[in-house]
C-alpha cells in the first residue's frame, strides 16, 4: 500500500497533463500491479518465516499453543493409597501424616475414572503399601486393575520388608512390575538412612524377593535415592547381581511440609548431595546399562500423583499441594491442579516398554 498510493497520485497527475501522458499511465498500470503482487508475495514469505507466521514452523507453534490448553492424559498414574510404612527413612518424602485409606471399593471407581481418562500404568506406592490388611487390599487393587481394567501395565514400589511368599501366589500373574527400595547393599548404612527395623536385613531380604520375582514372573525393578550417607558407594557388582529390568536412581528432594519445613514429618536437609556429587555418582556407575537417572529437575514435576484421597499432588511450589479428589470432581478437573509437566515424563523416559509380557524377559 505504501507504494500503491505515491504512483495512484501520479496517475492522476499524469492524466491531468493530459491524453498523451494518459498513455504513459496506462503502460505504468501493468508494473504497478506487477510490483504489488510482487512485494505481497514476498511480505507473505517473510511472515512465514517470523514467529507466529504460518509456516510449518509456525503451525507447530501453533498446535504445541494449542497443546497447553488440551486436557492432559494420565498415561501413567502413581497412587499413594497409605502413607502408613514400617520404616523411618530420613528423607521420606511421602510421610505417615494421616492413616486413611480408601474403602476398597472407593478406590476401584477411582481407578475405573482413570483408565477411562486413558491411564494405561498405575503405580501403587505408600508409605508401605504392603502394611495395610497385609498386602491384601493391595492384592485386590492389583487383580482388579490387571483383569477388570485390562491396564498394561500395574506395578508397586515397596520396600519390600513385609512382602510374603503367599502373595505371589495369590496376585504375582496380575503384577507387570515389582520395585524395591534399596539405597544401600552395606547394612550399616540402611541402618544409618533409617531403612530397617533391626531384626530384617534389608539385603539379604532383596535376594529373596529377587528369585520370588523370577520365579513368579515378575519383572524385578530397584529404586535407589542417593544422599549423603550412600553417594560414595559403590553399587556395581550388587546391581549387576541382581540384574533388575531397571535401576531409577533418585537425587535426594527436599519437599515442603513433608521432609522440610512446616509440618513436615522428617527433616531430610542432612542427607542432601549436590548436583556434582550426583553426577559423580552416576560417572561411577556409567556402565550398569539399566541405570536411569533422575535429577530433582527431571523428577519433579514429572510424576502424577495421587494421594491417599485421590487427589493429585502439585509440586510446583516444592510442596505437595492437593487438586480436589476425582472421586469428587472426576479427572479431568482435578488434573488441572496436578502441576504435571507431561514434557518432562518424556523426556525423562516415563514411558518405557512397561508391561511383562512386552518386556519378553529371560526369567
Ligand atoms: S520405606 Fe519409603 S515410605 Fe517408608 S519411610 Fe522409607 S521412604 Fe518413606
Amino acid at each position: 500500500m505504501w507504494l500503491l498510493e505515491p504512483l495512484a497520485f501520479a496517475g492522476r497527475l499524469l492524466s491531468a497533463l493530459g491524453g498523451q501522458l494518459g498513455s504513459l499511465w496506462d503502460s505504468l498500470l501493468p508494473l504497478c500491479l506487477w510490483l504489488r503482487a510482487t512485494l505481497g508475495l514476498a511480505g507473505s514469505d517473510r511472515a512465514q518465516r517470523q514467529p507466529g507466521g504460518k509456516g510449518p514452523e509456525g503451525a507447530r507453534r501453533e498446535a504445541e499453543g494449542a497443546g497447553g490448553d488440551q486436557p492432559l492424559t494420565p498415561t501413567s498414574v502413581n497412587y499413594h493409597f497409605t502413607r502408613q510404612c514400617n520404616y523411618k527413612c530420613g528423607f521420606c518424602f511421602h510421610t505417615a501424616k494421616t492413616s486413611f485409606v480408601l474403602p476398597l471399593e472407593e478406590a476401584k471407581r477411582g481407578l475405573r475414572l482413570l483408565q477411562e481418562a486413558g491411564m494405561e500404568k498405575i503405580n501403587f506406592s505408600g508409605g508401605e503399601p504392603f502394611i495395610y490388611q497385609r498386602g491384601e487390599y493391595l492384592g485386590q487393587l492389583v487383580k482388579f486393575c490387571k483383569e477388570e481394567l485390562r491396564l498394561p501395565s500395574v506395578s508397586i514400589v515397596s520396600n519390600g520388608s513385609l512382602v510374603r511368599e503367599r502373595w505371589f501366589k495369590s496376585y504375582g500373574e496380575y503384577l507387570d512390575i515389582l520395585a524395591i527400595s534399596c539405597d544401600s547393599f552395606d547394612e550399616q548404612v540402611n541402618v544409618l538412612i533409617g531403612r530397617g527395623q533391626g531384626k530384617i536385613n534389608h539385603v539379604e531380604n532383596l535376594q529373596k524377593l529377587r528369585k520370588w520375582c523370577r520365579d513368579y514372573r515378575v519383572a524385578f525393578k530397584i529404586n535407589s535415592v542417593i544422599n549423603r550417607f550412600n553417594v560414595g558407594e559403590d553399587m556395581r557388582e550388587a546391581i549387576k547381581a541382581l540384574n533388575p529390568v531397571r535401576w531409577k536412581v533418585f537425587q535426594c528432594l527436599l519437599i515442603e511440609g513433608e521432609n522440610s519445613g512446616e509440618g513436615a514429618v522428617r527433616e531430610a536437609e542432612r542427607f542432601l548431595i549436590s548436583d556434582a556429587e550426583f553426577e559423580a555418582f552416576l560417572d561411577r556407575h556409567r556402565e550398569v546399562s539399566c541405570l536411569v537417572p533422575e535429577s530433582n529437575q527431571k523428577m519433579k514435576d514429572s510424576y502424577l500423583i495421587l494421594d491417599e484421597y485421590m487427589r493429585f499432588l502439585n509440586c510446583q511450589n516444592g510442596r505437595k499441594d492437593p487438586s480436589r479428589s476425582i472421586l469428587d470432581v472426576g479427572v479431568e478437573e482435578a488434573i488441572k491442579f496436578s502441576g504435571f509437566d507431561e514434557k518432562m515424563f518424556l523426556k525423562r523416559g516415563g514411558k518405557y516398554v512397561w508391561s511383562k509380557a512386552a518386556l519378553r524377559l529371560d526369567w
